[in-house]
């Protein structure tokens, strides 16, 4: 085997949904956006709609289409983009919700597609997307007066639960919506764990379902492990890789493993200050040297025998391991997971 393997587990998926879905009274939703994180959109709906999941969420319109092939008719597909310019065929033709974000997007709504359901999201201080309070206040009766299913904003600091921001937000969010009897949604993951006054009547989980911070009680889901393509030995002053950036100090055994920055193992955690490992057997083996952009260098030395694959991933070791040896978030080590892995999904 020449290819490394994501093995995705659908059963930790649903499972972390069921979990987030036990701490709220609300609606439990699910983000499949950037396909499903990069775990494969039309597997992980899939499964979570068997888990009883009936509001999905999407970043694109394009998404959403995709994702109403793989789930056939009956649950709800909304659009965090809204309608933007083009997109009313496939809005239509797909039965997609659409979070309308501005005026400008409301008109084109009620223009092209009159009568078909649509939500709305407000900006309550972010100032990244939806519209503002005065715009909100100009458009309310006219917006309400079409039913939208669903009445929106998002946090900026949830995962930071002594955040200022937080307050202020559900402030902003009561008050633009105040008397208003569609449903409401203010919290993805990180507002789920901030506790009820944020849990309004649907909630939208994401990093939460692939088993990223900030809800550290997440099953583990995502396995990554690489083949071994070549093991040597070196003495001590020998160097490892591109830039002679490691320099042996005893004698070390070396596996080289074939997956590299191209997919996603981002160049960072070459000589991180956190030392980057891959695993066996719990026996962590550190990364030595640059990471190139289809190879990377492994310290095998504590291993008698060296296996046919190292792990990267695995339940001792998640995404956010990864993240902080590369220096960015879950969700970025997760959305760069490359196209080059042999996918496999465990139920
Ligand atoms: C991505 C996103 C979510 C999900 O956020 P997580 O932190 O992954 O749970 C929810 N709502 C909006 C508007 C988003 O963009």
């Amino acid at each position: 085997m020449s290819k490394a393997t994501l093995t995705i587990d659908l059963q930790a998926i649903a499972d972390n949904w069921r979990a987030l879905d036990r701490m709220t009274e609300a609606e439990t939703g699910a983000v499949v956006k950037a396909d499903s994180y990069g775990l494969g959109a039309a597997r992980v709906a899939t499964a979570l709609a068997e888990a009883g999941a009936r509001q999905f969420f999407v970043a694109l319109a394009e998404e959403g289409v995709a994702l109403r092939q793989a789930l056939g008719e009956g649950p709800v597909i909304n659009v965090f983009s809204g309608h933007m310019a083009g997109d009313a065929e496939a809005i239509s033709g797909a039965a997609l919700t659409p979070m309308i974000n501005s005026t400008e997007q409301l008109l084109r709504q009620f223009e092209t597609l009159p009568g078909h359901g649509f939500g709305i999201q407000l900006d309550s201080g972010m100032n990244r997307l939806g519209m503002e309070p005065a715009e909100w206040a100009a458009l309310r009766d006219i917006a309400l007066s079409q039913g939208p299913s669903l009445i929106m904003s998002h946090l900026a600091c949830s995962d930071a639960p002594d955040h200022e921001m937080n307050d202020a937000q559900l402030r902003s969010f009561r008050e633009m919506t105040e008397g208003v009897d569609a449903p409401r949604s203010l919290s993805a993951t990180g507002g789920i764990l901030l506790g009820s006054d944020y849990h309004f009547d649907v909630t939208r989980p994401g990093i939460g379902l692939y088993g990223g911070r900030p809800f550290t009680d997440a099953q583990p889901v995502v396995t990554l492990d690489v083949p071994v393509i070549q093991t040597r030995s070196i003495t001590p002053g020998e160097t490892v890789g591109y830039g002679n950036t490691w320099t042996a100090e005893s004698t070390v055994k070396l596996a080289t493993v074939a997956a590299g920055y191209a997919d996603g193992l981002a160049r960072a955690m070459g000589n991180a200050v956190g030392h980057a490992c891959f695993q066996h057997d719990g026996i962590p083996l550190p990364i030595v040297g640059r990471v190139s952009m289809d190879l990377i260098t492994v310290d095998v030395s504590a291993l008698s025998e060296v296996p046919a694959t190292l792990q990267l991933l695995g339940s001792t070791q998640g995404v956010d391991d990864l993240a902080d040896w590369a220096g960015t978030i879950g969700y970025e080590m997760l959305t760069s997971l490359g196209a080059r892995y042999a996918k496999q999904y465990a139920s």
